[in-house]
């Protein structure tokens, strides 16, 4: 059997995948089974930060495998420990959590917004507002957080306490609050999944406002934006917010699994001994990867990804059949008037390999993308887009 039949036949049928094989891959280039190269503008869905096979983090991640590769969170490690510094240093938060994916990032948030606001507000608020359209994850407490009804059908019932609410509209806030004292609100700053749309700079001012005001966290999922992927550390940083917590995953270990939760001043010590844990969570190859990781995405590599950035938009911004260009940084949704499947499965055949997010072709090229694959990649859907 090919490995395509050998995967359709034994993998759990939830992704459809496209017609690659990929077997290796250097920086933003990869490989097919057939020796075809393609532009990678996806990276993994936002996780390969510096691209695939990158020397340094590859020698990070060696290293580190070489001393010991896993230890439980019954021991220290240094991996570990300086993540949490470096992470709680360059974001001015408190205390880290560290597990293995986005959503694992999320369900910690959601549990440290639940045990303060039940210490501090009373055992009956417990509620998060999310907003519509937003995405935090698969497992039933981050699906009941997601904004977004079609993925909750198939599995109720779904964990209890969640609302959602229209993002640009304060006064809904006021009202869900009036009906059910509010924990927390939940944000992502620019929704991924739910088609690269981007918060208005004046509701975030609004809703932080509105949050400090009513005695409600502010709770930031940076599990896509975050790490250098929107032009700033943490997108948050764009709109000048000051969260209560930050999950992030995805490109902070640059392609190994890690999570993250950044606790601030009012729940750096809600979570005590017991109230958490992750077998996984932290271990020091993922750690070390991650180390790697943020000490590259300093100023320098930030103003270019902003850099490039500015590029794309020129080149894409009322380009013929091009509809509409959304995002910040390295994080940009087209919307095309082709549907955006067809112009995916079209700029493969030509070489490069994009996403999509609901009705817009996505691009998450590897935050250091050579200039000319990315100015490559983006002729190649402005010329599928024209067709
Ligand atoms: N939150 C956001 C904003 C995401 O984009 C995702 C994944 O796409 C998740 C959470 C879930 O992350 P994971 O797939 O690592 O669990």
């Amino acid at each position: 059997m090919s490995i395509r039949e050998l995967d359709q036949k034994y993998v759990a049928n939830t992704y459809r995948r496209f017609p690659v094989e990929i077997v290796s891959g250097k920086g933003s280039v990869l490989c097919d089974t057939d020796g075809r190269e393609y532009i990678d503008m996806g990276s993994g869905i936002a996780v390969t930060s510096f691209g695939a096979a990158d020397d340094e983090w590859q020698r990070a991640v060696i290293e580190q495998i070489g001393k010991v590769q896993h230890t439980s969170n019954l021991y220290y490690t240094e991996p570990c420990a300086k993540l949490a510094e470096a992470l709680c240093t360059r974001t001015g938060m408190k205390k880290v959590f560290f597990s293995n994916s986005g959503a694992e990032a999320n369900e910690c948030m959601i549990k440290a917004a639940r045990k303060w606001a039940a210490e501090n507000k009373g055992p009956d608020c417990f509620t998060i507002a999310t907003l519509t359209g937003s995405f935090h994850g698969r497992t039933i407490t981050t699906l009941a957080a997601t904004g977004q009804a079609h993925y909750h059908e198939l599995f109720q019932p779904l964990t209890p306490g969640f609302i959602s609410v229209d993002a640009g509209n304060i006064a809904v806030l006021d009202k869900a609050d009036a009906e059910t004292p509010l924990a927390a609100v939940m944000i992502e700053c620019i929704q991924g999944e739910g088609g690269v749309i981007p918060l208005d700079p004046d509701y975030a001012k609004a809703l932080s406002a509105w949050t400090a005001e009513h005695n409600v966290l502010l709770l930031v999922d940076e599990v896509q934006t975050g790490n250098g992927r929107c032009g700033a550390l943490y997108a948050y940083m764009n709109y000048g917010l000051c969260p209560d917590a930050v999950s992030t995953a995805k490109g902070l270990a640059g392609g190994l699994p890690l999570g993250a939760t950044m606790l601030g001043e009012r729940l750096e010590s809600v979570l005590g001994y017991g109230d958490h844990g992750s077998t996984f969570g932290g271990n020091p190859v993922s750690c070390a990867a991650a180390l790697n990781i943020l000490s590259r995405i300093d100023e320098d590599l930030l103003a270019d990804v902003r850099r490039k950035s500015r590029m794309v938009f020129e080149m894409l911004d009322g380009a013929p059949g091009v509809e509409a260009v959304s995002g910040m940084g390295l994080m940009i949704g087209v919307r095309c008037k082709k549907p955006a499947g067809e112009i995916v499965a079209k700029c493969i055949e030509r070489g490069v390999l994009f996403l999509t997010a609901k009705d817009k072709v996505r691009l998450l090229p590897a935050l250091n993308i050579p200039d000319e694959l990315l100015i490559k990649a983006v002729n190649v859907l402005r010329e599928t887009a024209a067709e």
